[in-house]
């Protein structure tokens, strides 16, 4: 946990108010709840209020990238791990300071119910799992942050809409990039008359070399599809987030390399454009043939260009404006670690995700119909 919570001058305060007599539990404890609604992290003890997140599915990303981001976390922090494989869960408790008492497995897991020190779980599972775990989770009466793309159907995005919903508990998909600055630079720049002017042309790509055939992401009824569904979805979602506006029309053409083991079941590369109700036009990649991780948008007054745009890290934006190219700088955080601060936010302060279980579900609306474009050969409405 870092040093930069800017606790001490709330502890003076509350060790103030405790100095009171008689009503100074009362008064702290509806202070404690102000701070609660207003969204501050903080309690009536003076300390800054945290919450419990439980990972379930410990693979490359929980381990490579979600467990050390906690160290960086403010308010949010690991208290549980749910995985198949006890040997590897009981290695990665002992490692970051998690209670070998709240390890639990697929069978076992709806009984963390009875813990009181999970708030949040969050789901880093294989795509096709991401709606039963969601689901069972709020259930459980636990709050949920589950990866994208968030399910591998438009019904069970809805279905799990609606099961956090009458459980009265919050839902997040996890776009990292909407909580780190220079995705946020971007959408400023994008969405400024002088800058960008308005935008005519986006393009983006994003894909990498899949090496094992055996690999969960190219199985269908785990992944839901191929490249689209992993990669396709954060060149969607950047254009969706530059150009503000939701497309109206999606044309697409999948392919694969003929004979190449590894899409059997998915598909390698998908082309797909999107047509804007505003007359912008987007063209976008998705591929598990190589590597590509770039957005270029086009507007009247200038242009932006980000590549990398999506790497957790290093990621660049430049701007060109009158023949003239910079690069715009910004102040790097954890990913990671900025969603789930986020989410605990959202929580403290009853506040809808920016990126919810709807703007999830937005994302797999384009993606089905993109995927039926490709199927039949046409042009297919969005609705
Ligand atoms: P991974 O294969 O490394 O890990 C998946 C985990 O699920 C493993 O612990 C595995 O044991 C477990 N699992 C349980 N049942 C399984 C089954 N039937 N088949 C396969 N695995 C099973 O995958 P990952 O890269 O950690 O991806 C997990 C999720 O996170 C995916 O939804 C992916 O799209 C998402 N992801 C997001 C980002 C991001 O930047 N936001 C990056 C990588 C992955």
């Amino acid at each position: 946990m870092d040093s930069i919570r800017a606790t001490i001058s709330r502890r003076s305060f509350l060790a103030s108010t405790a100095a009171l007599t008689a009503g100074a539990v009362s008064l702290a404890a509806s202070i404690g709840t102000i701070g609660a609604s207003r969204g501050l992290a903080w309690d009536v003890s003076g300390e800054e209020k945290t919450l419990g997140f439980a990972l379930v599915g410990i693979g490359n990303l929980s381990m490579g990238q979600l467990l050390p981001a906690f160290a960086k976390c403010k308010t949010a922090r690991p208290v549980a791990l749910v995985s198949g494989h006890p040997e590897k869960a009981k290695q990665q408790a002992e490692k970051y300071g998690i209670d070998p008492k709240y390890i639990y497995n697929y069978e076992n897991f709806d009984s963390i119910k009875d813990n009181p020190a999970i708030d949040v779980v969050y789901v880093v599972l294989p795509n096709g799992m991401h709606a039963e775990y969601t689901i069972r989770a709020a259930q459980a009466g636990k709050h949920v942050l589950c990866e994208k793309p968030m399910a591998n159907t438009v019904e069970d995005c809805q279905a799990m809409i609606d099961a956090c919903k009458s459980a009265n508990r919050k839902l997040m998909i996890g776009y990292r990039l909407r909580y780190e600055p220079m995705t946020q630079k971007a959408i400023a720049l994008a969405h400024s008359a002088e800058d960008v002017g308005d935008i005519k042309q986006i393009t983006a790509e994003a894909g990498f070399n899949a090496g094992n055939p055996d690999q969960w992401r190219l199985n269908r009824k785990l992944a839901g599809g191929g490249s689209l569904m992993d990669m396709g979805i954060y060149a969607l979602n950047a254009v969706r987030y530059l150009s503000g506006q939701e497309p109206t029309e999606v044309s697409a053409v999948s392919y694969s390399t003929p004979g190449d083991p590894r899409f059997k079941e998915v598909e390698e590369t998908i082309a797909f454009e999107l047509r804007f109700a505003s007359g912008i036009v987007a063209s976008c990649l998705s591929t598990y043939g190589f590597n590509c991780n770039r957005f270029r948008l086009y507007g009247t007054e200038g242009q932006l260009e980000s590549e990398p745009f999506q790497a957790y890290q290093g990621n660049r934006l430049g701007q060109v404006h009158a023949r003239s190219r910079q690069q715009v700088s910004y102040e790097p955080v954890n990913h990671f670690a900025a969603e789930m601060d986020d989410f605990c936010q959202c929580i403290f302060g009853d506040k809808l995700s920016l990126t919810s279980g709807e703007e999830g579900l937005k994302d797999l609306k384009v993606m089905m119909a993109a995927y039926e474009s490709a199927r039949a050969g046409k042009a297919i409405k969005i609705g």
